[in-house]
């Protein structure tokens, strides 16, 4: 399933048969339709949509995202209100998926069971994060698409069942590239870089970019961020260098999507890993 990029058209129940018949011609969408997917659309300026009856953000230019999370319902309706009053309900089939379990040892037990300091630090991590999650912009710098932020092997995937030092956690929520320390990072794809952190509890040296509409990326366990809050970064621009700061047992990249606070898969919109990679350089 992965790394398919699919055309979706008429995947629909029309349930107020519109007066006109170019309903079918007035919604695009490409993307993913599967727990992790992320789904990019475009509609008429001014329409309206709704996910599963919460509000989607709609730019002006009519473009729009959807994000399915990974546990996301077998069965999802898109509600399309259009400027000349027809409306559609549309019904998405959500493929599901199966997750590995993955066993991490050898992480500092306090990183693992962490003390009520601790504690209150984690929350006002997961506070600055949140607030990058839910920031729609009217960006659509992801309309270029995704590349790898780094090469090379794939350490942990998205969705695992994760269970450190024999503790079951939460489910892993991005992508793990191994890589030496020093790596250098790139934007995946454009947009403003919206948080900056030098020491987070888990994710150590943390940056997170606004892509639009929605969608952010969050890059943890770097060794040096080299871009400031604010900052406009274009495809390929050097954001950083891989680092092991926070929770992690050897230098690696996380690298984190999401849809307002639905946590995607990047790998499903970026091209397979290229076979050669840093590893050994
Ligand atoms: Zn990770």
């Amino acid at each position: 399933m992965k790394n398919i990029f699919i055309k979706i058209f008429l995947l629909f129940i029309v349930m107020a048969p519109p007066l006109a018949s170019t309903a079918a011609e007035d919604i695009s969408f490409d993307g993913n339709l599967t727990q992790g997917g992320l789904v990019i659309g475009a509609v008429p300026t001014g329409t309206k949509i709704k996910l599963s009856g919460e509000n989607v953000a709609v730019a002006k230019n009519g473009t729009f995202i959807i994000g399915f999370g990974r546990d996301a319902a077998p069965q999802v309706s898109l509600e399309i209100n259009y400027p000349d009053g027809r409306e559609e309900l549309h019904t998405l089939l959500i493929a599901s998926r199966e997750y590995d379990i993955q066993h991490i040892d050898g992480l500092p037990q306090r990183k693992v069971t962490p003390n009520p300091e601790d504690i209150a630090r984690i929350k006002a991590d997961n506070y600055k994060i949140g607030e990058v999650r839910v920031t729609i912009s009217e960006l659509t710098d992801f309309l270029s698409g995704f590349d790898w932020p780094v090469t090379g092997p794939i350490s942990g995937v998205f969705g695992s069942q994760r269970i450190l030092n024999g503790n079951p956690k939460n489910p892993h929520n991005g992508v793990d590239v191994a890589a030496p320390k020093g790596s250098i990072i790139r934007a995946p794809a454009s947009g403003i870089v919206a948080l900056v952190h030098q020491d987070m509890f888990y994710t150590g040296k943390t940056m997170m970019i606004n892509h639009g509409l929605g969608l952010s990326t969050v890059y943890a366990h770097m060794d040096s961020i080299s871009v400031n809050p604010g900052q406009i970064v274009k495809k390929g621009d050097p954001i950083g260098t891989v680092g092991n700061t926070g929770r992690t047992t050897g230098p690696h990249l996380h690298w984190g999507m999401t849809w307002k606070t639905t946590h995607l898969d990047p790998e499903l919109v970026v091209p397979p890993m290229p076979k050669i990679n840093n590893i050994a350089d």
